[in-house]
């Protein structure tokens, strides 16, 4: 393809971006293909000789348009939003023409900086202090994983990377019950083992952990000679939004000396109002907090911001090149491949500085306050109606509910049969054992009327059961 077609082509996608997310709202949410069809149209061996960009495109719409799920249909209120603003896009774009592989400073000097500046108006957004920096990483479960191996090169006073785990007193991590799996990866994935993630049962309406419960395992494990090693925190679970007490949680860690790493993942784009930071009281003291711009916010996958109060130990864990220790913040110049798992890296501050400048912070707001008082307002007309009950509160946009006087089992067909019906998509989840259905609002587009629509579907396909 010479420069010419390239121009061609390019300008026709864009065309078809926007009339795509024009008509989203005709399209059903979830893919409503079976296992194997998609594979079952690809050819099985790769073409020898060239095809025009016409035919693949069309075989695009053919066989790739079925079968995916919208995840900017403005009626997606499954997982977490996963938004794509249009400025966002258009950066995107610009990054993938560019193409700068943006590891060092010096493989773009533009994409380092902007990522300190970026991330500096993030933490001013969310009400961080000016004591945290921020880096790109690629998802939470990455800064997550950073965060743990910090934790576990503090513990063992930087002698993990070198030596290996064996030989030293088992580590120990604590959470709650609530938190994501990638908690999980990421403790496999450092070598500290499942058994040492300690999980700590919640209570209360946050269903947050029991601090005293927290202090009293911490106490169980120094007094069995294992070496307590941080402490996952959580705003805004996957499952329900669970939030722990962050102050509590950091007032325990400051005793003991342990590393705080907070998983905001979804709930932290919502810190950018400042009436919803009561959420994460506290969050201040901590040691590492991650968001993702890439959920609520409409900064596209991937991104995910992620805070700590102090580098040097991020670098100093995952740094390479044990001389960058001296140089780091006093000659001006960030690697940033030294504060992440991956050396490479995408440019993708590019997509915050279109995305912030475009609707302003207060425009990111509107949608965000929306958006929560959108979904209490649909949790409370579902509690009223006959057909359902609310299974957990609002925690922002997220809550969950279930059909009444009916078991597990007609709980998940009745998603099924939602997700079927593809005028809205929903996912299901856990509450104490139960099934519950999730309902989570954050699509970028999504209106008032589509919230009015999403209640009346879900009335009416609840008559079917
Ligand atoms: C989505 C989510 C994650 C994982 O995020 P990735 O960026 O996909 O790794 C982790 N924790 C919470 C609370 C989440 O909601």
């Amino acid at each position: 393809m010479d420069w010419d077609e390239f121009a061609h082509w390019g300008k026709h996608i864009s065309d078809w971006a926007a009339d795509y997310h024009r008509t989203l709202r005709d399209r059903p949410v979830r893919a409503q293909t079976r296992p194997g069809d998609i594979a079952a149209q690809l050819d099985q061996v790769p073409p020898e000789g060239p095809e025009a960009m016409e035919t693949i495109l069309s075989d695009f719409e053919r066989i790739v348009m079925p079968g995916i799920t919208h995840w900017q249909h403005p009626r997606f209120f499954a997982y977490f939003p996963a938004n794509a603003a249009p400025p966002s896009i258009l950066a995107e774009m610009l990054v993938s023409t560019i193409a700068a592989q943006c590891m060092l400073w010096q493989t773009s000097p533009a994409a380092t900086e902007m990522e300190t500046v970026m991330l500096d108006w993030l933490r001013q957004a969310i009400g961080l202090p000016t004591h945290f920096s921020g880096v790109i990483q690629d998802s939470a479960s990455s800064a997550t994983l950073a965060a743990v191996l910090t934790m576990r090169e503090r513990a063992l006073n930087w002698k993990g990377n070198r030596e290996g785990l064996s030989g030293q007193p088992r580590l120990r991590i604590y959470c709650s019950t609530e938190v994501h799996t990638s908690i999980d990866r990421a403790i496999w994935v450092s070598g500290i083992g499942e058994d040492n993630l300690v999980r700590i049962p919640v209570k209360g309406p946050l269903r947050g952990m029991d601090p005293a419960a927290l202090r009293a395992a911490i106490q169980a494990d120094r007094s069995a000679g294992h070496l307590p090693a941080g402490i996952i925190a959580c705003t805004g679970g996957t499952s329900t939004g669970s939030c722990d007490d962050i102050a509590a949680v950091v007032a325990i860690a400051k005793d003991e000396d342990l590393y705080t790493h907070v998983d905001a993942a979804w709930a932290g784009a919502g810190m950018l109002v400042p009436e919803f930071r009561d959420l994460w009281k506290g969050v201040e003291g901590a040691d590492s907090v991650v968001f993702n711009p890439h959920k609520w916010l409409g900064a596209q996958f991937d991104c995910s911001a992620h805070f700590i109060a102090d580098p040097e130990s991020l670098v100093r864990t995952l740094a390479i090149q044990p001389e960058y220790l001296k140089t780091h913040g006093t000659d001006g110049i960030i690697n940033y491949s030294e504060w992440t798992v991956p050396l490479g890296r995408r440019f993708r501050a590019l997509k915050l500085w279109f995305l912030m400048r475009s609707y302003g912070l207060e425009g990111l707001r509107t949608r965000l306050r929306n958006h929560v008082e959108w979904a209490g307002e649909l949790a409370q007309k579902l509690d009223q109606s006959d057909a359902f009950e609310l299974v957990t509160d609002p925690v922002l946009s997220l809550f969950s509910f279930r059909l009444c006087g009916h078991d597990d089992a007609a709980q998940i067909a009745f998603v099924n049969r939602l997700n079927d019906d593809g005028r809205i998509y929903v996912t299901q989840t856990r509450v104490a054992g139960d099934i519950a259905i999730r309902f989570s609002i954050g699509q970028f587009d999504v209106t008032k009327a589509d919230i009015d629509f999403a209640y009346d579907v879900l009335i009416d396909v609840a008559k079917e059961f």
